[in-house]
Formats: C-alpha cells, sequence, structure tokens
C-alpha cells in the first residue's frame, strides 16, 4: 500500500443512498448499546465473582488444579447466564431486520455447541497455566505464552480442515482465482463455498489456513446471483491479497507480541491470591483477562484493519477494477445494513474493516493515481 495515499472525502448519503444510511444508524444504534451494556454487566460479574469465587474452592476436595478449573467452568457459565439477555436482544433486533435467517432453537443448538468449545478452551488454558504455574512457580509466564501461540498456530494451520464446503463451481472465478494468483505471486489457492444459506443473508469470505493447509472460503450467499461476477472477482482477489501478504502467520507473530506482556500481567495481578498455582487465584483471573482482552481490543482492531486496507489495495492492484470494488463495497452495506460510516469510539473498539465509506474511497483514490500516471 502507497504510503502517501490520501483518500477522498465521500459523501454517504450520495454513494450509499439516504434511506439505506438513515436505516443501517438506525439497527447499528441498537447493537452499540446492546454491546455497551453487556460490558458493564460482564465486569461487574466478574468483579463479584473474583471477590465471591474463592469461598467455593475451599468446599472442593478436586485438588489445586481440579479446583481451578471448576472454578473457570461455573465463572464460565455464570457470565453466559448473564450475557444471555443481551444475545437474545441481539438476535431479536437481527430477526427484525432480516439480517439472520437462523430461528432462537436453531440459535441455541448452535450456541450450545460453540459454548462446549468455549468449555473445553478455558480447561486447556486453565490446564496448562496451573501446571506450569506449579512447576515452574512466578516464571511460568514466559513458557505459559508460548504454549498459547503454539495452540493458536496450530487451530489457525488446521481451520481449513474443520468447515464443511464444496468446490466453487464456476470455471471463470476459478480462472480469476489462477490468475490473481500467478500476479501475486503465490501458489495455488484452493478456493471452496461454505453452505451458510439457512443461518444468514448476509455476505461474507475469508482466507484460513497458512503453508500447505491455506485457503480462500466464499459464502454461499456471495455466489448466488446477488453479487456479479465482476463483485465476486474483487473478493477473491482481496482473500487471496491475504495469503499473499502472508496475513495469518503475521497475525500470529502478533498474538505472541500481546500474549508475553499479558501473561506477565496475568501473573502479577494473581500474586496476591497466591499465583496461579491456587485454585482461589482461578476468579480474579478470569476479570484480569476480560480487562486485557478489552484493553488491547483498539491495538487489535487497528492491526487488523491495517491488513484489511492492504488487501483492498491488492485487489484494486490485480483486478484493476474499481468500479466494481465500489460497487461490491456499497451492496455489502445493503446486504449487512452496515453503517459506512460508524461512530469514532465503536470504529476504534470494534472495526477489525475499514469503514465501508474508507473503502469506496479507496477506489477513488486508485483510480485517480491511474489517470495521473502518463
Ligand atoms: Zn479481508
Amino acid at each position: 500500500m502507497p504510503s502517501n495515499l490520501h483518500l477522498p472525502a465521500v459523501d454517504v448519503d450520495d454513494v450509499f443512498g439516504k434511506a439505506l444510511v438513515h436505516k443501517a444508524v438506525h439497527v447499528e444504534r441498537f447493537f452499540l448499546v446492546t454491546w455497551v451494556l453487556e460490558q458493564v454487566a460482564l465486569f461487574a460479574t466478574l468483579w463479584v465473582y473474583a471477590r465471591r469465587g474463592p469461598s467455593f474452592a475451599r468446599e472442593s476436595a478436586a485438588g489445586p488444579i481440579g479446583t481451578g478449573m471448576l472454578l473457570g467452568m461455573l465463572g464460565l457459565g455464570i457470565v453466559w447466564l448473564v450475557e444471555l439477555p443481551f444475545t437474545l436482544l441481539d438476535i431479536w433486533w437481527a430477526r427484525r431486520y432480516d439480517l439472520t435467517e437462523s430461528g432462537y432453537l436453531e440459535w441455541a443448538f448452535e450456541h450450545w455447541v460453540e459454548l462446549g468449545a468455549e468449555f473445553v478452551a478455558i480447561c486447556i488454558a486453565l490446564l496448562v497455566v496451573m501446571f506450569l504455574a506449579r512447576r515452574l512457580g512466578e516464571i511460568w509466564w514466559i513458557p505459559g505464552a508460548a504454549v498459547f501461540v503454539a495452540i493458536g498456530s496450530f487451530f489457525a494451520f488446521v481451520q481449513p480442515y474443520l468447515v464443511s464446503t464444496e468446490p466453487l463451481r464456476n470455471p471463470k472465478l476459478e480462472q480469476a482465482a489462477r490468475q490473481f494468483e500467478r500476479e501475486q505471486g503465490v501458489g495455488k489457492i484452493p478456493v471452496s463455498v461454505e453452505d451458510v444459506s439457512d443461518t444468514t443473508s448476509q455476505a461474507n469470505a475469508y482466507a484460513v489456513g497458512f503453508g500447505p493447509s491455506r485457503k480462500v472460503v466464499l459464502w454461499s450467499t456471495m455466489v448466488d446471483g446477488r453479487f456479479s461476477n465482476g463483485e465476486v472477482r474483487v473478493v477473491l482477489a482481496h482473500e487471496i491479497g491475504h495469503h499473499s501478504s502472508r496475513h495469518i502467520p503475521k497475525a500470529l507473530a502478533w498474538f505472541g507480541l500481546f500474549a508475553l506482556p499479558s501473561a506477565y500481567v496475568l501473573m502479577r495481578a494473581t500474586r496476591r491470591r497466591g499465583g496461579m498455582g491456587e485454585a482461589a487465584a482461578v476468579p480474579l483471573a478470569l476479570l484480569v483477562v476480560a480487562a486485557i482482552q478489552l484493553a488491547l481490543a483498539p491495538a487489535q482492531a487497528l492491526i487488523s484493519r491495517r491488513m484489511e486496507a492492504e488487501a483492498d489495495w491488492k485487489a484494486l492492484q490485480t483486478t484493476r477494477d474499481p468500479a466494481d470494488a465500489k460497487k461490491l463495497f456499497v451492496d455489502f452495506g445493503r446486504t449487512d445494513l452496515a453503517n459506512p460510516d460508524p461512530p469514532l469510539w465503536a470504529h476504534i473498539i470494534l472495526d477489525s474493516h475499514p469503514t465501508l465509506a474508507q473503502r469506496v474511497a479507496m477506489a477513488e483514490a486508485w483510480q485517480a493515481r491511474q489517470m495521473q500516471k502518463p
């Protein structure tokens, strides 16, 4: 991405249509209010649990690590219950605006699977940290952070094999993908389609895996005829751009960079409860980890936005088609009811992508540079 790239101002009412912008702002406001209230409820709950939780530990005969895992699961269960009303409100709102196809029951089932995975994850995390803390004492945070990066890398590598997909049955798009790979200087990256028609009408695509496991996945909503071939070509070039810029290994490196000081903060913060080797430290550890995650959210969102902007620029460079890029971003606004120009605080904390207005502006900036060239 050129460092001197200047993004022109975009009149969102003009580009996206006044009615759509008005509706998207209205829809977004509700989600932002529930998000803020959910954070308040979450931290209040974890605060109380950090104070009261250790008293449950005394009743347990499961040994320190077993008791710590029980306290971790109990904390997660309480958090889930506290967050449930906000999640239900969000589903109600999303259904009202046709942003989701799934009913409450289907959602509950999907959520049980997700919740089960979270339970397993928290147990593994506590097992690793408590075992290392009991063995090594206070320097557990160095090997601890390394183990988390290793686990994160393992899941990033196997993720492509965990989603069930079908091959992309569109020779023109297949051919376009091969052309973009050549132009971006990467080897063959399989492109497949994930059927999401039962759960959502929103459109999305993503790049997963690294090295031999790398893959591009398009949601079925992306190739069901609502988007033109030209628009899907932009999406393909963007996702291949994530791989040719090695964004997934880079994201893992960033994760390591954040994991190390985070683990150190956790070690220091839990000292007064006897350290992470003691079950009584676990409820406080949940509060500390939640606080670290919220504190790091703006930095993580910023890194993600830089990578997304880079992939957008690569897509413009390899498709040389700013018109379809602009059309794609406008259509995203329509299908996802996304506010093209969200409030600054929400953008800084939550947005993993540049705003749709910024993405349109980049397509215009690319076009302007082409015209300046002799
Ligand atoms: Zn992307």
